[in-house]
């Protein structure tokens, strides 16, 4: 998994300094909850999340969760948005729970991560309303449109997505997120990978408008290559945040600035700070730039390679890192799949998108280079022949 030719799920290897910091972290072995504490830490999670908001082009003001990883970060930019939208139809759910309560609507694309419905089933929110997608798995603005319109005011959660796990595109923030608010709705994004876009000068445009939203999720064992694991969940109104994941203990050192701990669902935690603030610190705003610009070159090039082998047609518009291609029947791209894993040059997915079997590749690790890249195609090239 940690070499350049993984191609498989959307992981990302791991950067040598936040591998570093990350044995730094075990080794120093701090519970970072506590602001008094483990000063150290706290001071480095504020100057990180600083740095995090203007690199994803967030509102400076927003409170930044270091929590495990995407799930829980849209778990907690989700419970924040629940509480928040109940809390505005006059119901306390810190207090008074679910149930008796007004009904939440939850609106998703169709092609929302799953991790989505998970963390909804979580909150006791039930199973979302979908919304139907364009060939690309974007969520459509219209639909949208027109399923905010059929309900009434009733207190709604919209979950838009920076980053198809299939085609890696992005759904159209700023009439979605237009549209939701109009009718009071709470905007989650999930961008556990796609979000990173905002740190490339050339991919910043997928993702502009979704800074309107209310919360965001994202990883940074992903497109940011820090080791296991750590996702972060932006939310823009830090006492929402607050509202729903801080708590007191007697026993407890409370500080005025309020506890890492009441922006996660965890109580003791590592000091996932650390190995984040290691790759910025590292790699410096145009490295992180230079990252995201490599990895969605890389994928470019799988793409305009594939499409010059014989019966192979990517099925997405590749537009950042994911690529979906597929080898005329279902039965063949199987079989391609079948032949790469046992192949072992590079490792690539199988999946299903569009109704039709794929082979999927994602560029997520740093350390990809161009002779990897050949190396793999050469591996698929030897793959399709004799299908
Ligand atoms: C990976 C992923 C998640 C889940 O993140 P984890 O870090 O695996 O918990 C959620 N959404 C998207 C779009 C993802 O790619």
């Amino acid at each position: 998994m940690g070499s350049g030719r993984f191609f498989g799920f959307v992981v990302g290897g791991t950067h040598p300094a936040a591998l570093a910091a990350d044995w730094l972290v075990s080794a120093w072995d701090q519970n970072s909850g506590l602001r008094r504490v483990t000063p150290a830490h706290s001071a480095v999670e504020d100057v990180t999340s600083a740095w995090l908001l203007d690199l994803l082009g967030l509102p400076g003001e927003s409170a930044v969760g270091f929590v495990t990883g995407g799930t829980m970060a849209n778990f907690t930019g989700l419970a924040a948005g629940r509480d928040a939208v109940l809390r505005k139809a006059g119901w306390d759910v810190a207090q008074r729970g679910l149930t008796g309560g007004p009904r939440v609507r939850v609106i998703v694309g169709a092609e929302r991560h799953d991790t989505v419905d998970l963390a909804l089933r979580y909150l006791g929110l039930g199973s979302p309303e979908q919304v139907p997608v364009d060939d690309q798995g974007r969520l459509r603005a219209d639909a949208l449109q027109s399923a905010l319109d059929e309900g009434g005011d009733e207190p709604t959660i919209v979950v838009l997505q920076a980053g198809n796990v299939h085609s890696g595109a992005f759904d159209p923030f700023t009439e979605a997120i237009t549209a939701a608010h109009a009718h009071g709705a709470w905007v989650h994004v999930d961008g556990a990978f796609g979000l990173w876009a905002a740190a490339s000068p050339s991919y910043r445009h997928l993702v502009l408008g979704c800074e309107a939203a209310d919360s965001w999720a994202t990883d940074a064992h992903k497109t940011l290559n820090v080791p296991y694991d750590t996702g972060l969940a932006i939310v823009r109104d830090a006492a929402a945040l607050r509202a729903s994941m801080g708590m007191h203990g007697a026993y407890l050192i409370h500080d005025e600035l309020g506890e890492p701990f009441d922006k996660v669902p965890e109580l003791s935690r590592r000091g996932r700070a650390f190995p984040v603030w290691a790759v910025l610190r590292s790699l410096g705003r145009s490295g992180v730039a230079e990252l995201v610009d490599r990895l969605c070159h890389h994928a470019s090039t799988f793409a305009a390679s594939l499409d010059e082998i014989e019966g192979v047609t990517v099925l997405n518009d590749v537009v950042f890192t994911q690529v979906c291609a597929t080898f005329g029947t279902d039965q063949r791209t199987e079989e391609v799949v079948r032949r790469m894993l046992e192949d072992g040059t590079a490792w690539m997915t199988g999946s299903t998108w569009r109704d039709q079997s794929i082979l999927r590749i994602s560029v997520s690790n740093w350390s990809t280079n161009e002779n990897d890249v050949e190396r793999s195609l050469d591996a698929v090239r030897k793959a399709v022949v004799g299908l």
